[in-house]
């Protein structure tokens, strides 16, 4: 095979045209071309995301931990990208999310460097201080170093507070402008509150974290589905299917949440569902990436092709890329 077609720049009717012209002079059936054309488009098409991974390096002094954190709360004691890279590039994965841990406070410069760089791979959401003066000065730094979102960690109790914070309240109309998510760690118990916020601010587009993690200390209510299910009359709320390895049975093949992601496509459609892994607590044995992509990928019975996309890439790369 001539070194130009495998090639990576190599687009579809360049292969097409090429392979037609070889075609006639080889004796290469054409259905044997068209094959390796589209063997050749698949290699290209871009992979999969994950909606939701966090990273952070080994404490050091130049990375110190917020006050009311202790190094027992590192666990691992690091997550670097390649560490990532070793666990989701064989499953297909070549885009991430990365999510601020809070224990580093407000200081998100270990993601930010990561972002910058792996261009083009990863997208990042960050946590800043909502009371802070130039907040709105802060979101557009933000936005320029890849920050499509700002985790919010939406007790029942946070979200009553939000309720009647500027701070907040610039948040989410910033974000509108912006383009960048609100994305909620919240408790079944937040989620009336939450839905306060999306009715007053339609325009910004809202994140739940792994199903609002119903199913994580009890087991899911149908009350607590019903009501995360109200969410999506509201067409900005988005709901990450992830972090399987922390809800219901919490154990591969993760079977026993099929009821549950069934719900939430019915509800918002698959088109404002995202897969995440919530790595590196999803790689911890006895789970694994493997495990957690292919309840998506492979376990959901006479799932669509297109709501396989939308899963495992097209919502997220909407909401994030
Ligand atoms: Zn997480």
């Amino acid at each position: 095979m001539p070194p130009a077609l495998t090639s990576s720049v190599w687009n579809r009717r360049s292969w097409l045209s090429a392979a037609a012209g070889v075609a006639g002079t080889t004796a290469l059936p054409t259905s044997a071309w068209r094959q390796l054309a589209a063997a050749n488009e698949a290699k290209q098409a871009p992979g999969w995301i994950d909606a939701h991974v966090h990273v952070w390096p080994a404490l050091t002094n130049a990375f110190p931990l917020a006050k009311d954190f202790g190094p027992e709360v590192v666990q691992p004691s690091s997550f670097a990208p390649d560490e990532l890279f070793s666990h989701c590039r064989p499953c297909g994965v070549d885009r991430i999310v990365l999510i601020q841990m809070n224990f580093f406070g407000f200081d998100n410069s270990y993601m930010l460097d990561a972002i910058a760089r792996h261009p083009g791979v990863f997208s990042g959401v960050a946590v800043i201080d909502h009371e802070q003066r130039d907040l709105n000065q802060t979101m557009k730094r933000m936005h320029e170093k890849g920050v499509r979102g700002y985790r919010l960690y939406a007790t029942a109790d946070n979200v009553k507070s939000w309720q009647a914070s500027k701070g907040i309240e610039a948040m989410f109309r910033t974000g509108a402008e912006l383009g960048q998510a609100m994305c909620m760690l919240s408790d079944p118990e937040a989620i009336d509150g939450i839905e306060q916020l999306c009715s007053r601010h339609p325009q910004t587009a809202v994140v739940i974290d792994h199903f609002s993690r119903i199913g994580m200390r009890t087991s899911p209510t149908e009350e607590q589905l019903k009501t995360l299910c109200r969410l999506a009359r509201h067409p900005k709320v988005y709901v990450k299917t992830s972090a399987f390895y922390a809800l219901g049975k919490k154990l591969p093949p993760y079977t026993d949440l099929i009821p549950m992601i069934r719900r939430l496509l019915d509800a918002f459609g698959s088109e404002r569902l995202m897969w995440a892994s919530d790595c590196p607590y999803q790689v911890e044995a006895p789970h694994t990436y493997e495990a957690s992509i292919a309840l998506i990928r492979d376990r959901l019975d006479n799932l669509s092709d297109e709501d396989r996309q939308n899963l495992l890439r097209k919502t997220a790369e909407r909401v994030f890329f």
